[in-house]
């Protein structure tokens, strides 16, 4: 039998590598569902060439290109956020939560709440509504499965372990591209410079969240969702390297670690077989080459994303969704050319010290929070970088 897969952001970066993967092995696993946010060339493209079923176009202005461009396939074309649910509530076996930003929160809780497993790379989701997912996950009976590099390496050495063994968690960040930078380049900063990270190719968003560590605060705050740890027994390292790509510390001082090439096709492979493992063509590590792993303690002032994503990991309740959402606003801007660099940070600090909201009980009070600070970040950038 093969394993049916549906994969929600099919188009994007880590929709491409799973593709890879699962193209590889046709024998062995077939896929469901396809989705994407605009893009209805690539979108139609991948669902003939993986025989999904069903292609979801984010966009509902786009559901008539999408028709046409499935016309005489067996593919059904649908659009929007319900099609989205339904696409991660199909009868897959495994769902690919590569949706990027909060945008992917409501398919990828539908998801958890019929029990499916899912691999999940959207940690916006799970950055924004961590404690309904994990308790949704536990009340469905979902298993979530960490695709992110650090936190799949982390479910990888605490494979076999007792959790109260574990006294802390480590997680690996390269940098960068403004890793040995001046705080004056840094400020400087343009959008193509932000996003030509050294060792990983991802995103537009994601790069740009690597070279603010704004990424390495979200991934604080969704290692503390997934596995439990409060944030003082979380910690940071810097590793250019980007070869072990985070460590669990244990009570007895033993510390395991996860090494690999820095290759996205490694955990989404271990995910994908889950609790197996599948072949990849991921590059090999030769030690005797890269001869030198160096390890640094983060710099916050010339990095502040990473403390305030702590802070809102310590704050709690809806501080976390503030964050993401003013983040997500000010890098979008960023992109588009209309802030600089040091303003994400900036913006993202002053949402987080206006923000009065109650603790979010449900995914619509999270999304409320969510489009309340979008709106006022939106405001403040108008006010302030104009
Ligand atoms: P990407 O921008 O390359 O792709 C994003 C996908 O989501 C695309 O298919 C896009 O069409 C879809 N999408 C975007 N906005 C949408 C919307 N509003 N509604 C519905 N669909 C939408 O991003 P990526 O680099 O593949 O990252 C995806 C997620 O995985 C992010 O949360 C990111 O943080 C995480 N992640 C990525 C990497 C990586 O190497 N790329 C590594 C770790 C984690
Ligand atoms: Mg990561």
């Amino acid at each position: 039998m093969r394993r049916k897969i549906s994969i929600l952001g099919a188009t994007g970066s880590i929709g491409k590598s799973t593709l890879d993967l699962l193209g590889r092995n046709p024998e062995r696993f077939s896929v469901t569902s396809v989705t994407a946010a605009t893009n209805v060339d690539a979108l139609s493209e991948v669902a003939r060439r993986t025989g999904a079923r069903i292609a979801v176009i984010a966009d509902e202005n786009r559901l008539g290109a999408l028709r046409d461009r499935l016309a005489g396939s067996n593919c059904r074309a649908a659009a929007g956020e319900g099609a989205l649910v339904e696409a991660g509530t199909d009868d897959s076996d495994l769902v690919i939560a590569a949706i990027v930003g909060c945008a992917g929160l409501r398919p990828v809780m539908a998801a958890v709440d019929a029990g499916k497993t899912v691999a999940l790379a959207n940690k916006e989701a799970l950055v924004t509504a961590g404690a309904l997912m994990t308790d949704a996950a536990t009340t469905s009976g979902a298993t979530l499965l960490p695709v992110d590099s650090e936190h799949n390496a982390i479910f990888q050495c605490l494979a076999g372990n007792r959790s109260e063994d574990v006294s802390k968690i480590i997680l690996t960040a390269s940098g960068g591209p403004f890793r040995t930078s001046s705080a004056a380049t840094i400020a400087a900063a343009t959008p193509e410079q932000a996003v030509a990270h050294p060792k990983w190719s991802m995103g537009a968003k994601i790069s740009v969240d690597s070279a603010t560590l704004m990424n390495k605060g979200l991934e604080l705050i969704e290692a503390h969702y997934l596995f439990g740890l409060p944030s003082d027994r979380l910690d940071v390292v810097i590793h250019p390297q980007s070869v072990v790509h985070s460590m669990v510390e244990f009570v007895d001082g033993s510390i395991l670690a996860q090494l690999g090439s820095p290759d996205m096709r490694i955990p989404i492979a271990y995910a994908l077989a889950w609790p197996e493992r599948m072949a990849t063509p991921a590059e090999r590590l030769d030690l005797a080459t890269i001869a030198r792993l160096e390890f640094d303690a983060p710099d916050l002032d010339r990095f502040p994303a990473l403390r305030l994503a702590r802070e809102a990991l310590e704050t709690g309740g809806p501080a976390p969704i503030v964050l993401n959402a003013a983040n997500e606003v000010a890098v979008a801007s960023f992109l588009a050319g209309a802030i600089r660099f040091p303003d994400i940070s900036r913006l993202v600090a002053e949402a987080l010290s206006h923000a009065t909201f109650d603790i979010p009980h449900s995914i619509s009070d999270v999304l409320e929070i969510d489009r309340v600070t979008r709106a006022q970040t939106g405001a403040m950038m108008k006010a302030s970088c104009s």
